[in-house]
């Protein structure tokens, strides 16, 4: 290749590098929403009621290319687009690859399902003893408390059971079953609620269930998991952040796949939950063409770790029906760990892992470290490739 195309793809890809790390358009720059009052943006109800489903809504906000048309199209029943007015102020609307875009609008690849992919990989149906909860490990449960969600991402593992139906606020109902068997099996200590997005339900639904788990003596550790506070900061209010505050300590789980999402609102959305104590961290789903350099994922853990948020897990983005044009080679994931470790502060690199399918649990992938071991003796490699002995 002759020097000139060489530079010529250098300045292309420098160009949508700096197009992908740009920020978000104001929402008045989009003529859809120049009219909007700037309290009914930054109601969390105004943005659910206003998500965008069909394709004559996005393509007034974006130019959609002939695969999205018949992705949204197709994408109808669970999982259907749903994407939060704010969220379409994130996306480029002249770049059909921009991250933010791939995670929100669906495309015609959704619907082919390749030989290995399941509907249910993490087999989370089976261990399942009552409704909304699955009990795997001895000592943890995940609760499911809704199948809604801010925004639908396309790569979604539980795209089986999110997306569809009314919000049922019916407390009693719907987790007293659950909260039944947490509180006849002594041995839980770790309660993770999921869903579907917990802070898609109304604050005295979420308190009602914090109640529920906290008189329970023997749970000690209460995480929830949640990516409103990137699709939907909004949702963040003084009202719910000093509602959880009650029933600190309560530990979060982000999912954020890209530095892009971490725009201002979001930070102030994190913030808001960092000062009211609650401790926060991300889960990220390694996703190809949207996070899948090391370059992009050392940006994202260093914004992250600038919003308080400490980067926790990468996840291979497990093999559920219809998501094979999001997966990458397991060798992209552990090159990531490779360029992380040792050349950036600790608290940055996340422990990149696979769910085992069929529910082996999540098992951590990483790159070798140990080249070989005797009685008393360690061969390790450092992070520059130098070969250390460790005796012990
Ligand atoms: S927020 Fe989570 S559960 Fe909801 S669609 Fe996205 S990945 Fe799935």
């Amino acid at each position: 290749m002759s020097n000139s195309i060489l530079v010529d793809n250098q300045k292309t890809q420098l160009e949508i590098h700096l197009r992908r790390i740009q920020r978000p358009r104001d929402y008045q720059q989009i003529c859809i929403y120049k009219d909007v009052n700037p309290l009914e943006w930054d109601d969390w109800h105004w943005q659910l009621q206003h998500r965008i489903h069909t394709r004559e809504e996005l393509s007034k906000i974006i130019k959609l290319t002939p695969e999205e048309e018949k992705g949204i199209e197709k994408a109808k029943g669970r999982l259907f687009m749903a994407i939060t007015p704010y969220w379409a102020t994130l996306i480029d609307p002249e770049d059909a690859n921009c991250p933010i875009r791939r995670q929100a609008v669906p495309v015609s690849a959704e619907f082919v399902a390749s030989a290995h992919e399941m509907i249910d990989p993490l087999a989370e149906d089976r261990d399942s003893p009552v409704p909304h909860l699955v009990h795997r490990y001895p000592d943890r449960v995940l609760l499911l408390v809704t199948d809604h969600c801010g925004m639908y991402c396309r790569h979604c593992t539980r795209r089986r059971l999110v997306g569809e139906g009314e919000q049922d606020n019916n407390f009693v109902s719907r987790f007293e079953p659950a909260i039944e068997y947490i509180k006849s099996n002594r041995k839980i200590r770790d309660v993770l609620i999921s869903g579907g997005d917990p802070f898609t339900l109304e604050d005295e639904i979420i308190e009602n269930l914090l109640q529920g788990i906290r008189s329970i003596s023997h749970v000690e550790f209460l995480r929830i998991g949640t990516r409103v506070p990137v699709t939907l900061p909004q949702r963040i209010t003084e009202k719910l952040v000093n509602m959880l505050k009650k029933y600190s300590p309560i530990w979060l789980s982000i999912h954020f796949n890209h530095s892009k999402e971490i725009s201002k609102r979001c930070k102030i959305a994190c913030d808001m939950l960092s000062e009211a104590g609650l401790p926060l961290g991300s889960q990220t789903v390694l996703l190809k063409g949207i996070n899948d350099r090391p370059y992009l994922m050392k940006r994202l853990v260093h914004e992250l770790l600038q919003i308080r948020v400490r980067p926790y897990y990468i996840y291979q983005c497990d093999p559920v029906k219809g998501t094979q044009h999001f997966r990458t080679p397991v060798s992209a994931g552990i090159n990531i760990i490779e360029k992380l470790r040792g050349h950036t502060s600790g608290y940055a690199v996340p422990t990149y892992v696979i769910d085992g399918p069929g529910g082996g649990g999540k098992i951590p992938v990483g790159p070798n470290y140990v080249l070989s071991q005797a009685k008393g003796k360690y061969v390790l490699r450092n992070y520059k490739g130098k070969i250390y002995t460790y005796l012990e």
